[in-house]
């Protein structure tokens, strides 16, 4: 099993209370840590790795998850800007980060209306 990140480092926007967790069950379980490369495709001889120095590899593989960036989704802030008199759009809509940051500003959004 490996993890293919195009980072240095793995689990880079994960908070500490759970990255320190999930870091050494990497290591625990010796899952292979494949840094600083992007994962280009996939074909019948597997997944295509291009490293951040240019070299490019071919890695077999049955079974593969892709859990690429996030993205926003605020198609419905565009759908209703015109049809309501005040609209706040909070949370992962306005960027993808975390529980916490979509809790505070749903608090602070609240308070303020
Ligand atoms: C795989 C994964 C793991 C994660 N792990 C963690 C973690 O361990 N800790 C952490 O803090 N954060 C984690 N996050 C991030 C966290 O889930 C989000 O930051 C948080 O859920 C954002 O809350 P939100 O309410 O803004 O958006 P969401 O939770 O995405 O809620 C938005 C809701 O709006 C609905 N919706 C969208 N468009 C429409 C529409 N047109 N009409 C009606 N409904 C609509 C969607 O279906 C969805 O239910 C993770 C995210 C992912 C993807």
């Amino acid at each position: 099993m490996a993890i293919v990140d195009q980072g240095e480092k793995l689990a880079r926007d994960v908070i500490p209370t759970f990255k320190w967790r999930h870091i050494s069950w990497v290591k625990e379980l010796g899952i292979e840590v494949i840094k600083d490369t992007h994962a280009q495709s996939v074909s019948r001889e597997g997944l295509h790795l291009k490293d951040n120095d240019g070299n490019e590899s071919v890695r077999a593989c049955d079974l593969l998850i892709v859990a690429g960036r996030r993205e926003s989704n605020n198609k419905l802030t565009s759908e209703l800007m015109f049809n309501c008199d005040e609209l706040y759009t909070i949370g992962d809509a306005v960027s993808p980060r975390n529980i916490c940051d979509a809790v505070h500003e749903g608090y602070r959004t609240g308070v303020r209306v």
